[in-house]
């Protein structure tokens, strides 16, 4: 069979200013191709520059370098034939649905009668019927967010674009909308010739789409592209399901060995202090290592399994174990966690015990503490104020990320018991900390 392409991208860089001079690269080197027929899932972590890659093919912004074709035209500026669905929808408070609806055809400049007769079809296909002249305050989430899918559809795309259309829905409904909407594009009744979607969830890229492409971060990239063969409707308990997630999951935990050396260098310190910490408190990392460390794990476990017991998503989950990764208390490994051995002393010793074992670790692989420690020792009166490590950090990262950076390490300085910090007069100090 001939596959139509819809669009294809080429070899496509993005990169925005830095506040501080020089250029954030956030999309490098990418590559895709959306054919009729097809659902295609974006899945990554946040700022893996999935949202700025939908921008730049909805025409809203344009690439450094590469090519964005849509049916063979160069995209330039919002073409016809591509909508958007975006998280949540700015509908018009003082319009119905029936009339939110019909603003997305206004601009196309149809009959008067023809835009009422597809508006009434959109809503109708939905699920809205009956709420055609209710107000958004009248509806709920759910709802609303179906007005922002008629919204769409009521132009008759070829390409859809979806921003993680269900991630700020509650599980409920979201599950109840994506199936619908999977239901009528199974029975061809959607208007639509191809999908792309963004999501950081992996199990709803796997129930919905045909393949899948994993973005890594820093710069935004394809790591891989996972092709989905389940028939729909897909579940979740499927063994087959349950594979396809665990390979994603492999290939997301892959990507830091798949990293060049410089910047992982810069992500897992012990080479200098400028490396920008995650704010993970200490009881995450302790939740994280007890979880582990019992049964029926006893200290190596499948991300996707742990996540699920933990309630966590994929984004939550990641800079938790990457932090006890970078303190030595665990490895990461083809989709698995793995604690070293001294994250399983960590799990079963009391709380005296866990904060000397923290200290050290701390001091030992987190160069930041070992540097705020040593200023701290050698000063005669053991004080120092914030401006003397946040001047020094901003030679190495933006204001923001200083600041995020030295709440991270005070935090885990206290728990560890490794120097205090007083928020009233701005210093650090060795009092009983
Ligand atoms: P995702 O959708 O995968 O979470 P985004 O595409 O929103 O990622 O962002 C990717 C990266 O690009 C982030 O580091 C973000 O801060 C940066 N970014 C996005 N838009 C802009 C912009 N207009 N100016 C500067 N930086 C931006
Ligand atoms: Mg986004």
């Amino acid at each position: 069979m001939d596959q139509v392409s819809l669009l294809d991208i080429h070899e496509v860089r993005k990169s925005f200013p830095k506040p501080d001079g020089g250029e954030l690269l956030v999309l490098d080197g990418i590559e895709l191709t959306l054919h009729e027929g097809e659902i295609v899932g974006l899945l990554g972590r946040s700022g893996s520059g999935k949202s700025t890659l939908l921008r730049l093919i909805a025409g809203l912004s344009s690439p450094a370098s590469g090519s964005v074709t849509y049916l063979g035209q160069p995209v330039a500026g919002p073409p016809e034939g591509i909508a958007m669905v975006f998280q949540s929808f700015a509908l018009f408070p003082w319009l119905t649905v029936l009339e939110n609806v019909e603003i997305g055809l206004e601009a196309l400049g149809l009959p008067r009668d023809e835009i009422h007769r597809r508006a009434l079809s959109a809503i109708d296909m939905i699920g809205l019927d009956g709420f055609e002249s209710a107000y958004p305050r009248e509806l709920s989430g759910g709802m609303r967010q179906r007005v922002g899918f008629a919204r769409a559809l009521v132009v008759h795309p070829n390409i859809i674009l979806m921003d993680e259309p269900f991630s700020a829905l509650d599980i409920l409904t979201a599950e109840t909308l994506r199936t619908d909407f999977l239901d009528l594009w199974a029975e061809g009744q959607l208007p639509i010739k191809g999908v792309l979607i963004v999501t950081h969830n992996i199990e709803e890229a796997v129930l919905m789409c045909d393949r899948i492409l994993v973005f890594g971060s820093n710069p935004g990239r394809i790591l891989t592209e996972i092709a989905v063969d389940l028939p729909q409707p897909r579940s979740r308990l499927d063994p087959a399901f349950r594979e396809v997630v665990e390979r994603i999951y492999v290939a997301m935990t892959a990507s830091d060995a798949a990293r060049p050396p410089e910047t992982r260098a810069e992500r897992f310190p012990g080479t200098g202090i400028g490396t920008v910490l995650p704010r993970i408190s200490s009881n995450l990392l302790s939740g994280l290592l007890e979880a582990v460390a019992a049964p029926p794990y006893d200290g190596e476990a499948d991300l996707p399994v742990i996540a699920a017991a933990l309630y966590m998503e994929i984004d939550d989950l990641f800079p938790v174990a990457e932090t006890l990764q970078m303190l030595r208390f665990a490895e990461l490994v083809g989709g698995d966690i793995r604690l070293s051995v001294e994250g399983k002393q960590f799990a079963h010793a009391d709380l005296d015990a866990r904060k000397q074992l923290f200290a050290r670790h701390l001091l030992s692989y987190v160069a930041l503490a070992a540097h705020i420690r040593r200023v701290l020792d050698e000063r005669p009166d053991h004080r120092a104020p914030w401006s003397r490590f946040s001047d020094e950090l901003e030679d190495h990262m933006s204001p923001d990320a200083a600041e995020r950076t030295l709440r991270a390490v005070i935090s885990w300085g206290r728990f560890g018991e490794v120097f205090a910090y007083d928020d009233q007069t701005q210093m650090f100090n060795l009092e009983n900390p």
